[in-house]
């Protein structure tokens, strides 16, 4: 997604976690005994079918406006499984692409991720209504123990399949290519809950040998979700600003609720891939660069839009690295972003307001939060009326059950109008109490129309929200909710 949202001033809130009570030792007993149940269940399942190692997808997406298709280019091993190793066949969010893998044998669905991809983005531009063009995705799912046949659907966005691929996969093909460590150097910035030191400055200028020392040690890869900061445009000179850049990320992400209360369920580990010159490419300066993973604003022809399309160069580079998500952290100071749900984070290291675009993006990338800002003159109709968005914080009312209906303060209506004594972001910038009035807005629920980039029938939660402007700094409880309960999906925890 594009982040085009308004530059911010900085607030920052602290919040204390919560202490949870456990006020009856009989409740205690059970609870206890039902999650040893639950954890010996879910290892079994894993188990049954998976080794712990991954298995990387690369496909290629390709078309334009009235058909899609879908390609396998390439499979991959490498060692470790980063990912869930629970509720493994269910889904949490649709997003607008899906990876089945089912048992051969039996026909059993095993494994589900669902993602959206730049492809689809691209789709909705007019560049898609004349010419056909090629898009790289890449995937890890855990390395199956048998066969197994995967199907990806892609999906428009009123979610029906345009464009499905099936293909069987044997675990023993000699064609799975085995890699490993690329001579990247990396480092754990954050593991479960603590800091995890600089690293040695010996150490990241040299290539790291596997041989030397564990880096995995004390690293709980199975039970926390694995974050990797993948460095872009910064020389192998540069790499001492880059861990320093990373521990800005890191302390960004937590300082706020409610990544704040669930940082000990994340490890952030730093990839150090050097390119050979600083900076991303600003082709609307005529600027084009050397670098890792060949990142450019302009995506779209949209100043602010930073992605790159290399993602099958981008897995290379985190090779031998265990994750799950990742940030492309660029070294550069012009504005700019982007997130894509289940796919990737792109962030600037040098902008005023990267802690709160790197929120923003993560928000996108990481718990499928849509936009919640509007366009006057936006034409794409991104959200059509017929269905529900599955992103959970916006709605086009179509089944608004299903949605923040719960979270609704009695008697509010629907829609809910804007309260004209919250100041604008503006004014906001100038003035503390201005400031703090903007930040109560966002945890006032309503169903406010205008989110999605389209300012008529699509709806947010509150008036003003993280993935809405940069002035605030607090999420929605909406948006909140989001993120806690696809933390839990992914660390096993049941929902509270
Ligand atoms: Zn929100």
């Amino acid at each position: 997604m594009d982040y085009r949202g308004k530059k911010p001033i900085f607030a920052h809130k602290i919040t204390t976690k919560m202490k949870q009570k456990r006020p009856f030792l009989l409740l205690f007993v059970m609870s206890f005994l039902l999650s040893c149940l639950f954890t010996e269940m879910r290892a079994q399942s894993f188990d049954q079918y998976f080794e712990d190692n991954t298995l990387r997808l690369d496909y290629v997406f390709a078309g334009n406006s009235s058909e899609q298709h879908i390609y396998l280019e390439q499979l991959y091993k490498q060692p470790r499984w980063a990912g869930r190793r629970s509720r493994l066949s269910e889904k949490f969010l649709n997003g607008n692409g899906q990876l089945t893998v089912r048992d051969h044998a039996t026909q059993e669905v095993i494994y589900v991720w669902t993602f959206s991809t730049l492809f689809q983005e691209w789709l909705l531009e007019d560049e898609a209504k004349t010419l056909s063009r090629a898009f790289e995705s890449s995937y890890n799912i855990p390395y199956p123990k048998a066969k197994v046949d995967v199907t990806v659907t892609l999906t428009d966005h009123h979610q029906q399949v345009t464009a499905s691929l099936t293909h069987t996969i044997d675990p023993a093909d000699i064609l799975i290519r085995p890699i490993g460590d690329k001579g990247i150097p990396f480092y754990y910035v954050w593991k479960g809950g603590q800091k995890a030191g600089k690293p040695e400055k010996s150490r990241a200028s040299r290539r790291y040998e596997a041989t030397e020392f564990d880096p995995f040690e004390d690293v709980n890869v199975a039970e926390c979700i694995d974050f990797a900061i993948l460095a872009e445009g910064y020389t192998e000179q540069q790499m001492g600003k880059f861990y320093a850049d990373c521990e800005r990320a890191v302390d960004a992400l937590f300082a706020w609720e409610p990544f704040a209360s669930l940082k000990d369920r994340f490890n952030v580990v730093a990839v150090a891939a050097p390119s050979l010159e600083a900076g991303p490419s600003v082709p609307h300066r005529g600027v084009w660069k050397e670098t890792a993973s060949n990142t450019h604003y302009d995506t779209f022809y949209s100043q602010r839009y930073l992605t790159s399309q290399d993602m099958h160069t981008i897995y290379d580079l985190l090779s031998g690295v265990p994750f799950e998500h990742i940030m492309v952290l660029v070294n550069s100071d012009t504005y700019g972003g982007g997130g894509i749900y289940n796919q990737i984070t792109f962030a600037t290291s040098d902008h005023p307001t990267f802690r709160e675009v790197f929120v923003h993006e993560f928000g996108h990338s990481y718990a499928g939060l849509a936009d919640e800002y509007a366009y006057d003159d936006m034409d794409t109709e991104w959200y059509p009326a017929d269905v529900e968005p599955w992103e959970p914080n916006v709605t086009t009312l179509k089944d608004f059950a299903s949605k923040w209906a719960d979270l609704m303060p009695e008697g509010q209506p629907i829609p809910t109008p804007l309260d004209p004594n919250v100041p604008d972001f503006r004014q906001a910038r100038e003035n503390p109490d201005a400031l703090a009035k903007l930040n109560a807005a966002t945890q006032v629920v309503g169903v406010f129309e205008g989110a999605g980039y389209q300012s008529k029938g699509c709806y947010r939660p509150a008036q003003e929200c993280r993935m809405k402007i940069n002035e605030v700094q607090d999420f929605c409880p909406v948006c909140a909710r989001a993120i806690r309960l696809i933390t839990d999906f992914y660390t096993s925890v049941a929902p509270r």
